[in-house]
């Protein structure tokens, strides 16, 4: 990871998915997007950058799951959870939703 984030335009998103897709180390996650606004959504953390969220999940996720997380984050985000019109009647995580708690 420090030695990936001293090239130009790397940070840690691209950096973790180096790391996993390329190496097959999974120690970070990479808080794109779909990370960040259904992390938002669903409680796991209340922060807004990308760095701090993720911080959030290493926390609350096994280790052995951060290899999957961020293809899960997008497939969830593409075909459920997505941007502007939530399919929240459908999602098969809702009990589980800080924001479908709240409607
Ligand atoms: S219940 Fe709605 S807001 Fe929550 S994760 Fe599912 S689709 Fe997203």
């Amino acid at each position: 990871m420090s030695d990936l984030l001293t090239l130009a335009g790397v940070g840690r998103k691209s950096a973790n998915v180096i790391l996993l897709e390329v190496y097959g180390i999974a120690n970070g996650v990479a808080v794109d997007t779909h990370a960040k606004r259904i992390s938002n959504l669903m409680g796991f953390s209340s922060q807004k950058e990308p760095e701090k969220i993720e911080q959030d999940l290493i926390k609350i996720l096994p280790h052995d799951l951060l290899k999957d997380v961020n293809h899960l984050f997008v497939w969830h985000g593409r075909n459920t959870c997505v941007a502007r019109n939530p399919k929240c009647d459908v999602c098969t995580v809702k009990e589980f939703c800080k924001s479908f708690k709240n409607k």
